[in-house]
């Protein structure tokens, strides 16, 4: 299996039906909802390679770092991972410097 974010051989765990767990030599570890995957791909849809990739490169820095979930909602994870962190697709997209965001999820906090 490849991962997510650095396309290098990675090992991948499923942790429940919704989440899987990530084993990177590149990327550390890291989780994944199915959720979050599908936001993923409608922001490449939407947004473009460049823009995605720029989102990737956040996710590689986060993940090398800490332990990451990548989450819908932070509020309601669907796995509980020890000393981790939760993050958003709109974090990313937030770390990242994007502008453009009307991505259809409502917006959790306020701006
Ligand atoms: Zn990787």
């Amino acid at each position: 299996m490849n991962c997510l974010i650095c396309k290098q051989n990675c090992s991948i765990t499923t942790i429940n039906p919704l989440v899987d767990k990530y084993e990177c030599t590149n990327c550390h570890t890291f989780y994944v909802e199915k959720g979050f995957l599908g936001q993923l791909e409608a922001f490449e849809t939407k947004y473009g390679k460049t823009k995605y990739q720029l989102i990737l490169n956040e996710m590689e820095k986060k993940s090398k770092n800490q332990i990451v979930v990548f989450v819908v909602d932070f509020e309601q994870p669907l796995v509980n991972i020890k000393d981790a962190i939760y993050l958003e697709l709109e974090d990313l997209v937030g770390l990242a410097h994007i502008k453009t965001f009307d991505i259809n999820s409502p917006l959790t906090y306020g701006s």
